[in-house]
């Protein structure tokens, strides 16, 4: 496929989200201007990340780190914020510091201190959010809301850290808008808390209109930008 072929494509894909945006949006009595669009490129090359930033998304998505590392370095010219949206290992702390600007997916304090550990080292300082588990499936990882607020006051008080707010995925086989909602909730009394933690990222291709609904602040798409994944072999 030639290049103007799929930045075709990708411009037909954002412009139909920024519609469902601005629908939900509408819908809600909210603006736009509230929520950031993180497009969540894995599988798809770092060419498709030119054409996203050449048609204004600043905000890019990544779940592993070997591919993310690679890509964002890839990248590293177009200034873009990256964000690390998957289940992270501790070993892997130290890779991801160097090219992630916010990490979506802090479920245990064994990550915080790997987190706060490299961001120190690298002088950087990584903005983290307490992915919270909506359902009772440990395996998609996420904090139990009972950890939540341990793990907020864990952030918030790591050096080369800052606690940015809360993530989830909505679990399968419930219908998103409530899930979406008992999050808004857990993020009501975070920040009772810690007033500047104010990022509710929520919401992916199937589910955006709802997370908007919902007090969502931080849309992570994928499919609907770039076209359904292959699957892959891990
Ligand atoms: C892949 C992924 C997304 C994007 O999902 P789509 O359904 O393709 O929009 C969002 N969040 C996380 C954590 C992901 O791994």
């Amino acid at each position: 496929m030639t290049e103007t072929t799929r930045r075709d494509e990708i411009a037909a894909g954002l412009a139909e989200v920024e519609a469902t945006i601005a629908q939900a949006c509408r819908a809600a009595g909210r603006a736009r201007e509230e929520l950031t669009l993180v497009a969540v490129s894995k599988t798809y090359p770092a060419s498709d990340v030119r054409l996203l930033a050449a048609l204004g998304v600043r905000d890019v998505g990544e779940n592993r780190d070997q591919e993310a590392s690679v890509k964002a370095r890839e990248c590293a010219d177009l200034d873009l914020t990256w964000h690390f949206v998957g289940q992270l290992q501790t070993n892997k702390a130290r890779s991801v510091v160097g090219y992630a600007d916010v990490v979506h997916s802090v479920d245990r304090p064994r990550l915080v201190s790997a987190l706060s550990h490299e961001a120190v080292r690298a002088g950087r300082e990584v903005t983290c959010l307490v992915q919270v588990a909506l359902d009772d499936d440990p395996g998609r990882g996420g904090a139990r809301p009972v950890e939540v607020a341990a793990l907020a006051d864990a952030l918030a008080a790591a050096d080369g850290l800052r606690f940015g707010g809360v993530m989830a995925v909505a679990p399968l086989g419930e219908e998103p808008g409530r899930a979406f909602a008992r999050l808004w909730e857990i993020a009501q009394a975070v920040r009772a808390d810690h007033p500047g933690a104010d990022v509710i990222s929520a919401g992916m291709s199937g589910d955006l209109s709802e997370a908007v609904a919902n007090g969502a602040t931080h849309l992570r798409v994928g499919t609907a930008l770039l076209g359904r994944r292959k699957p892959f072999v891990r």
